[in-house]
Order: structure tokens, then sequence, then C-alpha cells
């Protein structure tokens, strides 16, 4: 298949090369200096969307996307599908699926959970919004990039799923952290605390899989100095957009707000930027002797 792909970053890099090593024919255009195994780049967004059944965005927000969609929607085929992948707001993503719509497009919103170590291995999950046609379409991509695509309903809903799905992610690990840090001063012991949780009923991924205490349970960045991994600012991004559209939608999200300040105050007046959101661990540590 022809297919454009735009942003070739940490996350659109791997997932286009894997693309290219499957036989695809990819062009792709990033506006950072990039080269990708197999990816033959174009001078300008609108050249790598011209002339392929699907162009895939990955880019790092909303407005972004908006403005690249508004420059490559023109350039393709008629009939192709425009699969952006960014995590972006409900809005945005509805908003660049009308305008597909009516320049004879078909779009899917489909943002993807496994980070940078899913993107190399292609492992990624996708939640999918848009219409039937275009997931078809798109089918055999999610199958090489990644293990698993749920069809999740219309435009939108992808993008829906993957806040609702953060959301969780962020106010688990924090209570798993102060959990830890309670514990720590209860006398508990860690690897203790790990065996009980990981088998009762406060299990989670945060705990289970990513464990935020260092030298407990499965390999996780706590045990390489909490680099990302999952970085504490990309989770300050998705539950803000979780917020933003509680906020549209009406909905109740008491802890969900609570998570976002805990990141906010973390990443932007502590020193959380660039650090795993696990270091959320530390951080209580630091406050308990304080
Ligand atoms: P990144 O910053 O590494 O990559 C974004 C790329 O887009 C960059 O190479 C940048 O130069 C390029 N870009 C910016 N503006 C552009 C434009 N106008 N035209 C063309 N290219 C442009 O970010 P990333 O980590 O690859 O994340 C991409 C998206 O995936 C984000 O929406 C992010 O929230 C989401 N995501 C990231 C992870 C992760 O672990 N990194 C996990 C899941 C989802």
């Amino acid at each position: 298949m022809k297919i454009g792909f735009i942003g070739l970053g940490n996350m659109g890099g791997p997932m286009a090369a894997n693309l290219a090593k499957a036989g695809h024919e990819v062009t792709g255009f990033d506006t950072a200096e990039v080269s990708i195994e197999g990816v033959t780049m174009a001078p300008t967004a609108a050249d790598a969307a011209k002339g392929n059944a699907v162009v895939i965005t990955m880019l790092p927000n909303g407005k972004i996307l908006r403005a690249v969609a508004e420059e490559i929607h023109p350039a393709m085929d008629e009939g192709a599908v425009h699969l952006d992948c960014s995590t972006v707001d409900v809005d945005s993503a509805r908003a660049v699926a009308e305008a597909a719509q009516a320049a004879g497009l078909s779009a899917l919103d489909a943002p993807v959970s496994g980070g940078i170590a899913g993107a190399a291995g292609g492992t990624l999950t996708f939640m999918v919004g848009g219409d039937e046609a275009g997931f078809a379409t798109a089918k055999e991509l999610f199958d090489i990039m990644g293990q698993k695509a749920v069809h999740c309903g219309p435009s939108g809903n992808g993008q829906a799923a993957k806040i609702c799905n953060n959301m969780i992610l962020g106010a688990t690990m924090i209570v798993t952290c102060e959990a830890f840090a309670l514990a720590d001063k209860l006398g508990l012991d860690r690897q203790a605390m790990f065996d009980v949780v990981s088998t009762s009923s406060g299990y989670s991924w945060s705990m289970n899989a990513y464990c935020p205490a260092p030298g407990v349970g499965p390999q996780s960045p706590s045990d390489n100095d909490y680099k990302p991994g999952f970085a504490a600012d990309l989770m300050l991004k998705d539950l803000r957009l979780a917020m933003q559209a509680a906020e549209t939608a009406d909905a109740d999200t008491t802890l969900g707000k609570a998570a976002m300040q805990l990141y906010e105050q973390f990443v932007e007046k502590e020193d959380g930027a660039g650090k795993d959101f696990s270091a959320m661990l530390p951080r209580l540590e630091k406050r308990g002797h304080s």
C-alpha cells in the first residue's frame, strides 16, 4: 500500500519504519530534519500526502493536527483515509474528521497506548473512532504497528477511549505511590506490600506491570532512575485533555481533576518535567522527610 506519514518523532519514526519494513511504500514529512530507514522524505506535508491510500499523522497536539489537516486534505486522493494516531482533544479529532469527510476522504482517530517501546516493537494498542470502511482499510496497518485495534465507534471515540484509560492510569499511579509512601511510614516492607497488593483487590497495571518502587515487581522506569518510560509531562497532557472533555460533557471527574492538579504541580512547579510519571513516589518520599 502507498502510505504518507507526517510527524516522524519518537512514536511516528518507529511506526513508519515498521510499515516500510513490512513492504509498504512510505513517504514521510516532518518539520524537523529526520531520516527513517525505508521511508522516502518529501519536501512538504502536502507532497507526503498526495497519491496515497492512507495518510497517517502522529503529531504533538490538536492545534498542529488541525493546521496539518488543512494542508493535506486538499492534496489527498479522493476516498483516501486520513488516519490520525496523535493524542489530541476530542473536539479537534471530530473537527478534523468532519473536514476530511467534506473533502471526500475517510477519517479515523486512532490514538495509541504502548509508548515508545510499543511503537518500536509493533505492539501498540489502537483505539479507533471513525467509519467501518476506513477501519477496514487501515486494519492491515494496525496489525503491523500494533497487537490490537479496537473500533470504538464514530469519530472522536478513539480519543475518548484514550483519555478515559489514561485518567484511570494517572489516578491509580498516584494512589499506588501514596500507598507505598504510607506503607513506608507504617514500617511495611515494600516487597511484602507488592506481594500482597499485586495479588489482592488493590492490584492494577500501575502496581503489577509498572511498579513505582525500585527493586520491587517487574523491571520498570523506577529501576532506571525514573527515566521515562511514560513522561510525567505526557501524563499531564492526557489528564488535561480528559478534564477539557469532562468540562464540555459536564461529567463529574473529581479524582481525575485531583490527579491533573498533582501532575501540574509536579511538572510545572517542581522537578517532574522529563521524569517518568511513576516518579510521584520519590516526590512523596521527599515531602515525607521535610
Ligand atoms: P514527538 O515530539 O517525538 O514527535 C512529534 C513529531 O511531530 C516531531 O518529530 C515534530 O518535529 C513533528 N511535527 C511537529 N509539528 C509538525 C508539523 N506541523 N508538520 C510535520 N511534523 C511536525 O512526540 P511523540 O512522543 O512521537 O508523540 C506523538 C503523539 O503521540 C503525541 O500526540 C503524544 O501524545 C502521543 N503519544 C506519545 C506516547 C509516548 O510515549 N511518546 C505514547 C502514546 C501517545
